[in-house]
């Protein structure tokens, strides 16, 4: 057998994630490995969490790059901050609400499940309503933007009943954070995490957290033991910890911190608030095309996620078929549905780097031809 280096084809990644990588991004993932303990590097960790907390808005000193992808961003949080003696009520609204589900339950805390409709934002009084029915609840973990179906919940509402009722927020912010307007601090998050492959447009395999002084007095009250010996943040704390003692937990993927830090330089370049704009208004133009096509979205209006457009099949098509074409003919990946929504919708990503005008087109000029 004869192997070869793998080169993979050009593609415009126009689905729920990865998202198209730029070529500065990638540049920066080529450089040299140094060591994970080398003076350079851990200056540039600094400054990754400094842009961090730029992208998350927050203050907060525990503002991180998780060493794996969002759903250990996840796990993180619920693991450190969760306990068996815990109420946490989890609202869902798609396939990621169900994995946070997944995660109480294997932890054994009581779960109060808030389920509003696929494609629906979380419904504000229906939270309001479990927490008043459940005085002992002590968590409440909600997904600001469904990658599932396309909704963008309320972050700043439900964080306020929250708090109102005492409870810690967990908040998955994987496909929001860069694409959405999201004020960690502003509106009172305690836990969040994200991916590196979304609205970011970096490489795969990265999860920025952030935990608020009372997350991290929470974790660090616990005297029992994390169930995860790697995802233990006490122990990643040495790691991340900003007064030049870095005591080693594992070899951070150099490189990709590389990466993520070119990204949120990028990103910090723009200004937060352009690249919200950015997305918003790539978002209108693909509207606006997918309208004049006769595609119909599934989320309301004014609960859609801009980087995450979410369409019904028209009648008659062939859901595999016109994926394959666009892939095929066009180098143009797009979403499947997932979950409720497979074989139904479509998902169009309009992720980071790739919520650009030039990608709106050859989207829209794709789709006319798959579906001609
Ligand atoms: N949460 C949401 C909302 C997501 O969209 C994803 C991935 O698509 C995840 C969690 C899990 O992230 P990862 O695939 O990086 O583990």
């Amino acid at each position: 057998m004869n192997y070869s280096s793998f080169i993979p084809p050009q593609r415009t990644l126009m689905g729920p994630g990865p998202s198209d990588v730029s070529a500065r991004v990638l540049s920066a993932l080529a450089r040299p490995t140094i060591g994970h303990l080398d003076p350079k590097f851990v200056t540039m960790m600094d400054e990754v969490k400094a842009l961090l907390q730029y992208a998350f808005q927050t203050k907060n000193p525990y503002t991180i790059a998780l060493s794996a992808p969002g759903s250990a961003g996840m796990e993180a949080c619920f693991v450190n901050l969760v306990t068996p003696q815990d109420t946490v009520v989890v609202c869902r609204n798609g396939v990621f609400g169900a994995r946070m589900i997944e995660n109480v339950e294997r932890i054994g805390a009581k779960l109060v499940v808030v389920d509003s409709p696929w494609g629906r934002a979380v419904e504000p009084q229906q939270l309001e309503d479990a927490l008043k029915a459940n005085p002992d609840a002590s968590v409440v973990a909600f997904v600001h933007a469904e990658t599932s179906t396309g909704a963008r919940s309320d972050a700043k509402t439900l964080c306020e009943i929250a708090a109102k009722h005492d409870c810690l927020t967990i908040v998955d912010a994987v496909t929001s954070l860069g694409g959405s307007e999201l004020k960690v601090d502003e509106w009172g998050i305690d836990a969040i995490y994200s991916g590196s492959q979304k609205c970011l447009s970096c490489v795969p395999g990265i999860s920025p957290i952030s935990f608020s002084e009372k997350a991290v007095e929470k974790l660090k009250g616990r005297t029992d033991k994390i169930q995860s010996w790697f995802l233990d943040q006490s122990l990643v704390m040495g790691y991340w910890s900003g007064d030049g003692k870095r005591a080693y937990h594992h070899t951070a993927p150099v490189n990709s911190l590389y990466a993520l830090h070119e990204s949120l330089v990028m990103l910090h370049e723009e200004g937060i608030e352009n690249s919200w704009q950015r997305h918003h208004n790539m978002h209108n133009k693909l509207a606006e095309g997918l309208a004049a096509l006769d595609i119909e979205f599934i989320v309301p209006e004014n609960e859609r996620l801009a980087q995450l457009n979410t369409i019904k099949i028209p009648a008659g098509l062939d859901d595999a078929k016109v994926r394959s074409f666009l892939l095929n003919e066009f180098n143009l990946e797009i979403g499947a549905g997932l979950g409720q929504f497979a074989g139904e919708a479509w998902r169009i990503g309009l992720m980071g780097f790739a919520a650009r005008q030039e990608n709106v087109t050859l989207c829209l000029a794709a789709l006319e031809q798959a579906i001609a």
